[in-house]
């Protein structure tokens, strides 16, 4: 797509028109309450929830995307002058709330952005969004896929948010005379909360602005800012922290549990022992034949929550695909070209290194390594660090999660991903490195 057309999550280059896939503030960076470059185009619930972010903002720069709906947008073509239909349609990306893929069409092709995305099999709402895809693409060929690649690796496995749901509850359960904190962003994981509501019967005490957000979403009965009400508060992830831990059990016993694909490394830079002991418990991870990870266990059945420290539990509740959904998407969109959106400055494994044999184009120089079912994975593709959604180098999309916490590793400060992925793979290689596998 040629530049000056639209951009996706990105907002501080010229184009036509503007789309937003979710409210998570590493896809705004650059949108502020003044910001008027042109329409913005987003669902219905991203709107309602948009004025609370972005007080003061042109409210009439907002265009809504119903789901499930073609629209038409004709813009100019900015190299020929001439006039350009885009279509695009919004389907569930069933992330946070309001979060969308946007599906676009028009004479550069097929493009679909997944912004960030889950794809759950187990669910009925899954399933609508999993049906809605299907019919818009079942006529078409996607040319591109900007995939979300956040657990972009055979490492990242774990089940569905209905089981870790669960499984917070069990751990909430276990501990009947603690308090419990659960680390939380400003938007996302409320299904989760309102599980545990419901379950135990209880509230659950949220910070001030997040219950006015609950009550944007129409949660009025499940969650209250009175702290006597309730023993389980989930508090901002910014404020999760050992020493907050620490800090707690020396008035009241105090747990707390990390929702996330990823073991909580936060602050570790000061307690390397738990550091090591979490590389320890990487290391003792075996890769099954069919890609999953499994912990050891006795029994010989597979363990998902890590005790991390004395009050911590980390339980992998994500709002991100694991890597056999992505897997599973990619062979049912069968893109001829897959992007990843999320890029750390360091290490950046290419979707198309995994799924490159999965794709309609099937070069050689793509036809990298579907090697996930390999057990000594020792390398990895680290290629660019930015992904691109335009024409050549101009709308390239450099992410940093907003949620990104530096810890040691190996001398040097990187990113809890970068690190974790460097646990698992050790070292990186070239784009060009010869394949031993190809699929
Ligand atoms: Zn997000």
């Amino acid at each position: 797509m040629e530049k000056g057309l639209i951009s996706v999550d990105r907002w501080t280059e010229g184009s036509q028109v503007y789309f937003l896939t979710h409210l998570h503030s590493d896809h705004t960076h650059g949108l502020s309450s003044s910001w008027a470059k042109g329409p913005l185009f987003c669902s219905r619930l991203t709107a309602k929830l948009f004025g609370f972010k972005f007080p003061d903002f042109n409210l009439s720069l907002i265009r809504i995307l119903d789901i499930g709906s073609w629209h038409s947008l004709s813009l100019v073509s900015p190299s020929i002058g001439s006039q350009t239909t885009v279509q695009v349609m919004a389907i569930d990306a069933h992330h946070c709330p309001g979060a969308v893929m946007l599906l676009f069409r028009g004479e550069f092709g097929c493009l679909l952005y997944t912004g960030d995305f889950r794809w759950e099999a187990t669910s009925e709402r899954a399933n609508r969004g999993r049906d809605m895809l299907c019919n818009a693409i079942k006529d078409e060929a996607v040319d591109i896929v900007y995939l979300d690649n956040t657990y972009c690796n055979p490492s990242y496995t774990f089940p569905t948010r209905q089981i870790a749901a669960q499984q917070v509850v069990d751990i909430i359960v276990s501990h009947p005379e603690h308090d419990v904190i659960i680390g939380i962003d400003t938007l996302g994981k409320e299904d989760l909360l309102l599980h545990i509501s419901r379950v135990l019967q209880i509230k659950i005490w949220v910070w001030p602005e997040r219950l006015q957000t609950m009550h944007l979403l129409g949660f009025h009965d499940n969650f209250t800012t009175n702290t006597s009400l309730t023993r389980v508060r989930a508090v901002p992830r910014y404020s999760f922290s050992t020493e907050t831990l620490e800090g707690l059990n020396t008035m009241r016993p105090t747990i707390g549990i990390m929702p996330s694909g990823l073991p909580w490394v936060k602050h570790l830079q000061r307690d390397d022992n738990l550091f090591d002991s979490l590389l320890t418990r990487y290391n003792r991870r075996k890769m099954s034949t069919n890609g999953e990870v499994r912990t050891d266990q006795p029994d010989g059945k597979s363990r998902y929550v890590e005790k991390l420290h004395e009050y911590i539990y980390s339980v992998p509740y994500s709002d991100h695909s694991s890597f056999l959904e992505i897997e599973d998407f990619v062979k049912i969109v069968q893109p001829t070209n897959l992007k990843g959106i999320v890029s750390a400055s360091t290490c950046y494994i290419e979707p198309m290194y995994y799924f490159g044999c999965l794709c309609g184009a099937n070069q050689p120089a793509q036809r990298l390594h579907y090697k996930h079912k390999r057990k000594g994975r020792g390398r990895v593709a680290a290629g660019q660090t930015k992904s691109s959604f335009g024409s050549g180098n101009s709308a390239k999309y450099e992410r940093k999660r907003g949620s990104i916490v530096k810890i040691k590793f190996l001398g040097g400060h990187v990113s809890r991903v970068t690190a974790l992925r460097r646990m698992q793979h050790g070292a990186k290689i070239l784009e060009n490195e010869s394949p031993e596998n190809s699929c």
